[in-house]
């Protein structure tokens, strides 16, 4: 979608700091970091929200979280821990409706969240 933000991150249109890459997925540095570690991880897919997810979308789903695994272990924060977090419309806070992880880590998270 053109006038999707994320879109045009995955489609390298607008800049963003990717730090992974594969066929159905990208993953970059938040510009406003709420932690030591804030990185999101997208599907290549333009998906409004969770909430627009059909079943042929189940193991893009899925794969989203086993790269967010991933990124976790290789910046260092998997054994203490982490948090995974997907904003839904407007009580859930979602300001960019294309489906993203936040990965937030690096410091111990606060419950419940605000
Ligand atoms: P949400 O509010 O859950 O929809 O999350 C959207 C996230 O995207 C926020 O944490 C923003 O800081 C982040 N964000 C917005 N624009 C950009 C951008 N151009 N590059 C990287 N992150 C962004
Ligand atoms: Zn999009």
């Amino acid at each position: 979608m053109s006038d999707c933000l994320f879109c045009r991150i995955a489609e390298k249109k607008i800049p963003a700091r990717i730090i992974y890459e594969d066929d159905r997925a990208v993953a970059f540095e938040d510009i406003t970091p709420q932690a030591p570690v804030h990185t999101l991880v997208i599907p290549k897919k333009h998906i409004a929200t969770i909430l627009d997810v059909t079943p042929d979308d189940h193991g893009l789903v899925g794969h989203l979280f086993k790269v967010a695994a991933t990124i976790t272990k290789e910046k260092g924060i998997a054994e203490k821990g982490f948090r995974l977090v997907m904003n839904t419309n407007s009580d859930g806070g979602q300001t960019v409706f294309h489906i993203h992880l936040h990965i937030l880590g690096g410091r111990a998270m606060h419950w419940p969240p605000g």
